[in-house]
Formats: C-alpha cells, sequence, structure tokens
C-alpha cells in the first residue's frame, strides 16, 4: 500500500496522474519541483523506505531508451523503464547500489516514451530493466498502453521480465506475436531465502502455465541462480517441476545466469544487505564480480535443461547489462 505520493508541479493536473491517484487513494499528497529532490537526495535509509517506500509521480524529459552492449537474436537490443524500484525485495537485486532512494519514481509522460520508441525501426526491447513489469501495473495501467503500441509495430520484440502473478493487464488481451513475457524463477528454497516478498514458485508457475494457455510467448530466466550448497539437485527438481505443467515445446527462451554483479554497483549493495553467505564468495575479474564456479553451475544447469528444451532456444548470460 502507498500511502505517500509525491508529485512534481507541472504535472499534477495531469490526467493519467489523477488516474493513478484514484487508484492509490494515499494519504498524503505531497507537491515538488523536481523528483531529483526527493529521488536523488543523499543520506536516505534505503532499508527503512523499503518497508514502506512513496511513490513520486514525475516528468522525464528525454532519453527514455539506452543500448544494451550485446544484440539479442541477431536484432540490437535495448531498454528503457518508466518505473524505478520494485515493491520485491531481492537480496541480490542491484537496484540497491543504483539508487539512493527505494521510494518507487514513476514517469507519466508516455506520448513522449513512445515518440521516442518510433525513432526506433525494430529492435528487441527489455521493458523492465529498473523495475518488475508486471508488479505495479495495477496502479499504472503502463502494460496496456504497450500493448497497444507493439501490436502495431511488429518488427520490434518486446520483454517484459518479471515475478509478479498479477496478470491481469496481460490475460484478457489478444497475445502479440511480438511481446514476450519472461518469468524470474527460482528453486523455491532460493526464493525463500533470497527473493523476499515474491510469489513462490507455484504461483508463478500458475500464471506462466496460465499464460502459456491463453497463448502468450513466454520465456524462463533462470538468472541470477545462486550457488546454495545443494544447487545441483534443487535445480535439476526446479526443472522437473516446470515441465510437469509447462510445455517446453511452447517456450520462446531460456536463460541462464550465475549471480555476478558490477563492480560499481557492489560495495553499495554489500552495505545495504546484510545477506553475507549471499555475496561474500563473489571474485572481482574485469571489473565485475562472480562466483568462482560459474562455469560449473552454467555447465550442468545447460545440460539439466537440454533435457527438456531444445539446445537452441538456451541463452548462456554473463554480461551485466
Ligand atoms: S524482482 Fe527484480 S527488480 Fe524486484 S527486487 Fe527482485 S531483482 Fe529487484
Amino acid at each position: 500500500m502507498i500511502e505517500t505520493v509525491y508529485i512534481e508541479e507541472e504535472i499534477q493536473s495531469y490526467p493519467y496522474v489523477q488516474k493513478i491517484l484514484e487508484k492509490i487513494t494515499p494519504k498524503r499528497i505531497i507537491h515538488c519541483d523536481h523528483y531529483g529532490e526527493i529521488f536523488n537526495r543523499k543520506a536516505q535509509n534505503y532499508s527503512i523506505q523499503k518497508q514502506k517506500p512513496a511513490l513520486i509521480l514525475a516528468k522525464k524529459p528525454r532519453h527514455f531508451i539506452h543500448e544494451t552492449v550485446e544484440k539479442r537474436f541477431g536484432l540490437p537490443s535495448y531498454y528503457f523503464s518508466m518505473l524505478y524500484n520494485c515493491p520485491f525485495a531481492c537480496s541480490y537485486c542491484f537496484l540497491q547500489g543504483l539508487y539512493r532512494s527505494a521510494n518507487y519514481l514513476f514517469f507519466i509522460n508516455y506520448e513522449d516514451f513512445f515518440q521516442e520508441l518510433d525513432l526506433f525501426e525494430k529492435g528487441y526491447f527489455y521493458a523492465s530493466h529498473d523495475s518488475d513489469a508486471l508488479a505495479l501495473d495495477r496502479y499504472f495501467h503502463f502494460v496496456p498502453l504497450l500493448i497497444d503500441y507493439f501490436k502495431h509495430h511488429e518488427k520490434k520484440i518486446i520483454e517484459l521480465r518479471t515475478k509478479s502473478t498479477d496478470i491481469t493487464p496481460l490475460i484478457h488481451r489478444e497475445p502479440l506475436k511480438n511481446m514476450i513475457i519472461a518469468y524470474s524463477l527460482n528453486p523455491q528454497t532460493i526464493i525463500q531465502r533470497y527473493e523476499h516478498k515474491t510469489p513462490s514458485l507455484d504461483h508463478r508457475l500458475s500464471s506462466l502455465e496460465k499464460l502459456q494457455k491463453r497463448g502468450w510467448k513466454i520465456s524462463l530466466c533462470f538468472d541470477p541462480m545462486i550457488m546454495d550448497p545443494q544447487w545441483k539437485d534443487l535445480y535439476q527438481d526446479v526443472f522437473n517441476k516446470i515441465f510437469e505443467t509447462i510445455d517446453p515445446t511452447q517456450i520462446f527462451s531460456a536463460t541462464l545466469g550465475s549471480l555476478r554483479f558490477p563492480k560499481s554497483y557492489f560495495k553499495t549493495i554489500l552495505k545495504k544487505n546484510r545477506n553475507i553467505f549471499l555475496h561474500s564468495s563473489l571474485y572481482e575479474e574485469k571489473s565485475v564480480f562472480r562466483h568462482p564456479q560459474e562455469e560449473l553451475i552454467l555447465r550442468i544447469t545447460y545440460e539439466q535443461l537440454s533435457r527438456f528444451v531444445p539446445k537452441e532456444i538456451i541463452e548462456i548470460q554473463k554480461g551485466c547489462g
């Protein structure tokens, strides 16, 4: 529940802002000149804010879309985020290292965003780089806008990455062949230890099954995988479990990646996160902190997963954005 909403003066009368306020019904509305006064303020307590984040509604001047280092399926790939931060609290979340604030920041000028998107003829677009794509969409209704846009722009592929089971924006819509719903998955033991406040594996699988039956293209993301002492059995069991309900012939892609962090965020994440076991065993290599057994976990899980899905659709991720 969001109790406090900050709104930039310039946008307070926008109809989209009013619609969001009707959904949230906050206890406090505070006006500000620029979101940076709240979001980028020094000496914020991230952990305390994370318990009850406020929402900041703002207008982003430009530069919504950024190119990523690696291509996807031969296409140039890009990421964008209309929302910064997320209601879930994964111990490994890189946003802890990226932002001073745990408050939600939502940019409401979606017309400007879509104008910028028009400048790209084709590409693979990640919609949720700085948040979870579905978790708060009940307030913002941005996913339906994406569906409306991408159904008329088939040379562009969009990926919504999520752990959320709130599939309302998708389940009643006609599936798009160029929209991929990518579920982040892990064994339930790992979810309980490290993916706090997220839906259980069973709930995620139930949502995946519904979306797949409805005809949506789905991807499975095991990234980051965590080197729990029992990891080999845990990942084998989770693959077995998933393919009891999910049709392996109808998977768009499956991603494997081990826990890793860019050096620039890692020290800040350590300061904010007391989960020492998770992070203590990583070592630095070319400005990325990695697990010493990264190659092993990727090789073994690749073998395990390729018993269920074609090798051609399995992607190994080692990069950091
Ligand atoms: S779901 Fe993603 S964005 Fe949200 S806390 Fe977990 S890692 Fe971070």
